[in-house]
């Protein structure tokens, strides 16, 4: 019972976003290692982000609205992480549950979440919902957020490495923080929150307020499995004075639903990432902008985490995927 009260409080909080679409039919879902994708290392400087905004013009308009079947072999080896693990589609029912999560060197305060929120979260909400609206996505909010500041002995038993390149990433993370909440482990936490939410797909978010290098660890195989997914956020990008935490929040989720970097951070596509710098150079998965206004969302992302079964032009360009 100790969990069930602590949930209650905890999600009592409230914060989190419900997106839904039209569209059921969950894939089939996957396995098993995770695995890491960097985080958009291109830190950017630009405006300034001003609070919370709401509007804003939308980049590029689909060039087709009528969605082909998704059955073609060829097209969908082109979004390999679509449909995989607990994250399936942006285009169904899901929920975002935030973790601000304290561990061994650092902390929040409720100011400093209070300030987190307005000056990168709902900005980054902002763009995934305008981006969406393009598409025809619609988006409903909701919120629910769980904070160490809020719920006593939440927190991760040792130390996030600030570079999971050096240190390793925290795949325990969900397991650690389950655990200091009364539960048995991060999928028991995560039953619990589909039940909570009535949402099969719950996108666990957990943001350390300290610099690092944001990632997520998503389901990469596809053996009908469901691996648990989940992004680590930290409040700022190493070195940086200013940071692009509102892209980056952006920019990690599209990875739990499928999206791809274009950046090439571990070398091993440079001509898509010359394809990206030429033809969507200001896509939110080939460089993440101080201020998320100035990304944009092209079609090849669009395609990836399933808002269009259209494929676009430059994914069918043989450099892509090299
Ligand atoms: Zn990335």
């Amino acid at each position: 019972m100790k969990k069930f009260l602590g949930f209650l409080l905890i999600l009592a909080v409230a914060a989190v976003a419900v997106w839904s679409a039209r569209e059921g039919g969950p894939a089939a879902t996957e396995p098993a290692v995770p695995e890491t994708t960097a985080e958009a290392a291109v830190p950017e400087t630009t405006a300034e982000v001003t609070v919370p905004e709401t509007t804003e013009p939308t980049t590029q308009p689909p060039t087709e609205t009528v969605p082909t079947p998704p059955t073609d072999p060829e097209a969908e080896a082109l979004r390999p992480f679509l449909n995989l693990g607990v994250c399936r589609g942006l285009d169904e029912e899901h929920t975002f549950v935030l973790f601000f999560l304290d561990d061994g060197t650092s902390n929040w305060s409720g100011e400093e979440i209070a300030a987190f929120n307005g000056l990168y979260l709902y900005p980054a909400m902002d763009f995934l919902q305008t981006q969406g609206e393009t598409w025809g996505m619609e988006v409903n909010r909701e919120f629910f957020t769980y904070s160490s500041d809020v719920h006593e002995g939440m927190a991760y038993s040792g130390v996030v490495s600030p570079n999971f390149q050096e240190g390793g990433a925290a795949a325990d993370i969900p397991d650690k923080t389950a655990v200091s909440l009364g539960f048995d482990d991060g999928w028991d936490m995560y039953r619990y929150l589909q039940d909570f939410t009535g949402t099969d797909q719950v996108a666990m978010l957990f943001f350390l307020n300290k610099p690092g290098r944001s990632y997520t660890i998503r389901d990469q195989h596809r053996d009908g499995r469901e691996e648990l997914e989940f992004s680590v956020i930290f409040e700022s990008y190493p070195g940086f004075s200013t940071s692009a935490t509102s892209a980056t929040i952006a920019h990690e989720l599209l990875h739990l639903f499928g999206a791809e970097d274009y950046y090439d951070p571990y070398g091993d596509y440079p001509r898509r990432k010359a394809l990206a710098e030429s033809q969507i150079p200001d896509d939110i998965m080939l460089v993440t902008y101080y201020n998320v206004k100035d990304n944009t969302l092209s079609q090849a992302t669009a395609f990836t985490v399933g808002w269009t079964d259209q494929v676009p032009e430059i994914m069918e360009n043989p450099d892509w995927n090299r």
